[in-house]
């Protein structure tokens, strides 16, 4: 048997490039659940994969795609069956093991999970890696004492993949949502799924910089970093969280102690790769429960897998907005 896939492959002089391959199932990597992939999502992490980027992938050639939603053709696992309906995101899959840029995939049992009722595989795909990340910030920031009385929660990077499924999440479970992001032509979209307001991040910045700024967010979802969550940090309100998720803006953090020891401010880190089976299980059940897929409907672009590497250049450049998901079928 064989399918297709978007192979990926680094030449002598160190290029990377992926090209349509029709393979043989015996190329397939070990695993012991195979999976007919029906779609798979675009992720700034799949950008990086695809162009040779953050040194992520380490062995060529290679099938990228972090994350994925499809159908168990055979199982060697008796947790799954042919014809169960399962996502994948993280495991460090689509980096050191072949992802979902194929129409076959095998992995290992213990990554999937089982699609909650009533969510089709695309669904899945539109909230994808980014909108389970985004579940996992809000529930870590509720954790923390966030409610919806609480004040405002600013989402920085807001027109990309985490930041506008998180105000959709934010919206829903009764928050006040302020998306930050660098692209207000793309405001009208993020208020049409629930912030309250848009700031300018350029603006933003330019506002002069003091140890300690006006108090204003309740919590903050950062898929940024650098000189944003530098900042961000000096305007959370006493007692509230900071979620980092992200590096889209940088891999820096200039900041000083006076937030966190003045207003007790957290600072928690959020990884979607490496969380356990109960921990994704109950995230994906009360994405289902509360994400707006219908409302989303006009943030997502469906490409094909020949899309792929002009879409990895515009994820990386910031200009891909919502989510990108890919179809298999
Ligand atoms: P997207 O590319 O969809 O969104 C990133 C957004 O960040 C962009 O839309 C843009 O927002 C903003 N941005 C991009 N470049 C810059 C820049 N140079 N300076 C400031 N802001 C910038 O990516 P995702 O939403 O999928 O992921 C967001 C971040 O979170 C990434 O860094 C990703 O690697 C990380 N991530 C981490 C996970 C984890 O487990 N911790 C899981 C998933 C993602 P705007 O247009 O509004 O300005």
């Amino acid at each position: 048997m064989t399918f297709e896939a978007l192979v990926t492959s680094r030449s002598e002089d160190g290029t990377v490039s992926s090209a349509l391959e029709t393979l043989d199932n015996s190329r397939l990597p070990e695993g012991n659940v195979t999976v007919a992939v029906e779609w798979a999502g675009l992720n700034y992490k799949d950008g990086l994969c695809l162009t040779g980027g953050g040194g992520l992938v380490r062995t060529y050639p290679h099938v990228a795609g972090i994350d994925f939603a499809g159908t168990v053709e055979d199982s060697q696992d008796g947790r799954y069956a042919p014809g169960d309906r399962v996502v994948l995101t993280g495991w460090r899959v689509g980096e050191v093991h072949w992802g979902g840029y194929a129409q076959r995939a095998r992995v290992n049992a213990d990554w999937l999970v089982p699609l909650p009722d009533g969510m089709s595989t695309r669904d899945a795909m539109i909230v994808g890696t980014a909108g389970f990340t985004a579940m996992l910030a809000i529930d870590r920031l509720e954790g923390l004492g966030l409610e919806p009385g609480s004040g405002e929660v600013l989402v920085t990077g807001a027109a990309g993949g985490v930041g506008s499924i998180a105000i959709s999440l934010l919206k829903r479970l009764g928050y006040q949502a302020v998306g930050l992001s660098g692209r207000p032509e793309h405001a009208d979209h993020l208020v049409a799924l629930g912030a309250a307001s848009v700031l300018d991040r350029a603006e933003f910045l330019g506002q002069p910089d003091k140890p300690l700024e006006s108090a204003r967010w309740a919590a903050v979802i950062d898929n940024v970093g650098g000189n944003v969550l530098g900042k961000v940090l000096r305007q959370v309100k006493y007692g509230g969280s900071v979620a980092a998720i992200g590096n889209a803006g940088g891999i820096g953090l200039d900041t000083n102690v006076l937030p966190f020891i003045l207003r007790g401010v957290t600072l928690t880190g959020i990884d979607s790769v490496m969380q356990p089976f109960a921990a994704r299980q109950s995230a994906w059940a009360r994405i289902a429960d509360t994400f707006d897929l219908a409302g989303y409907g006009s943030l997502v672009t469906e490409i094909g897998l020949a899309g792929l590497p002009d879409a990895a250049k515009q994820i990386l450049a910031g200009q891909v907005h919502g989510r990108t998901i890919v179809s298999l079928q």
